[in-house]
């Protein structure tokens, strides 16, 4: 029950050192039960001590290649059916469009994601990654989160290991962490049966990590999850970070309820707090959180940075997944808009890049 800590735990909470390793049981009773003040502070220490005052942001891009999808998740409002109303794919020469139009802004990343599209050869996602190579030689291209690298693997009949090699030499660097829902296999089967499974999902990070290929990951909450299945998901992670590290950050996504099969209401504002703290307290082995503010709102990512947070991502323009699903932030920020809105909460921005190298012009 929350705000009924027994008094050891609180006092365990309250003492934890930097980097303190916590097990799974701790963090369920912290996460469901510690004061929201008390488990904010005792992650706003941990962030504190690995990155003092600084909120991070990246002036990036957004490339969502196609909306058309063979898979049917229940809690995607972004996906359209092949010939149905409102799918889209970008032509080589419209993705060469939207790159151009935004070409005198010093975007430091390009990030590509998009649905499985029967339509696509195989050919277009390596042509379309040279052809961000070649427009934006100085940024760093994060691109295909593991369920697109599983289908081109399926597509092709190469393995994950053949594919992300021939992305890389294409121009790929890092991979986005989306994709992995939640890992729980009951949860899984009522929210995306088609999906690639946990296992094959962590393999590909562990694969990319081996191969020197950084990732990030995520967890979607705020839906049909217990709490037992987000502990169980960071555990997963942590695990994977601890025998395969490459892991550059994590990002808690907050469901959004519009538009889409299932019929939860979301995370309230206060839950949203709780998932970006447990999440800096339980994962010591990654180093960034992320408050994403295209899908949490911005004001509740402003509140994360004081939860744990270390990171708000970036300009984006324009984010269409959260935004299908009822998001109500904005499309994209301007970077003196990012800017500000990271330093109205007290904290230092500071611009990255992908692997947070920081970036002082
Ligand atoms: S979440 Fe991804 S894989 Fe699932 S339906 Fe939407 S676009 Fe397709």
């Amino acid at each position: 029950m929350k705000n009924m800590l027994p008094p050891t735990s609180a006092q365990r909470l309250a003492s934890l050192k930097p980097g303190e390793r916590i097990d799974p049981e701790f963090a369920l009773e912290i996460a469901q039960c510690a004061p929201i003040h008390s488990l904010g502070e005792a992650a706003l220490r941990q962030r504190r001590a690995r990155h003092s005052d600084k909120a991070y942001y990246v002036y990036n891009q957004h490339l969502n290649y196609t909306n058309i999808c063979r898979n049917q998740c229940r809690f995607c409002a972004y996906s359209k059916r092949q010939g149905e109303a409102g799918g889209y794919t970008y032509s080589l020469d419209q993705a060469r469009q939207l790159l151009l139009a935004r070409i005198d802004y010093p975007i430091r990343e390009i990030h590509i994601v998009g649905g499985l599209n029967p339509d696509l050869p195989y050919a277009y996602y390596l042509d379309l990654l040279s052809l961000c190579r070649e427009i934006r030689p100085q940024a760093i291209i994060k691109a295909f989160t593991a369920v697109e690298v599983a289908y081109f693997a399926d597509l092709t009949g190469r393995n994950e290991a053949t594919v992300l090699e021939e992305m890389r030499e294409s121009g790929l660097q890092v991979l986005p962490g989306g994709g992995a829902e939640v890992f729980s296999p009951a949860m899984r089967a009522q929210l995306c049966p088609e999906k690639i499974s946990a296992k094959r999902w962590l393999y590909i990070h562990g694969l990319a990590h081996d191969m020197g290929i950084q990732t990030n990951c995520t967890v979607l909450f705020g839906h049909i999850e217990t709490w037992e299945d987000r502990i169980h998901h960071l555990e997963q992670l942590r695990q994977l970070q601890d025998e395969h590290p490459g892991f550059i950050c994590f990002i808690p996504l907050a469901y959004q309820p519009l538009n889409n099969a299932l019929s939860a209401p979301g995370p309230t504002g206060e839950e949203y707090l709780r998932m970006i703290a447990i999440s800096r307290l339980f994962l010591d082995n990654i180093a960034h959180i992320k408050a994403y503010w295209a899908f949490a709102g911005i004001k509740a990512a402003q509140m994360a940075l004081w939860a744990g947070a270390d990171d708000f991502d970036g300009t984006i323009v324009e984010e269409k997944i959260g935004h299908a699903a009822g998001a109500d932030s904005p499309r994209g920020l301007t970077i003196t808009e990012l800017f500000q809105i990271i330093e109205a909460t007290g904290f230092i921005p500071v611009q990255r890049d992908t692997y947070f190298n920081e970036i002082h012009s």
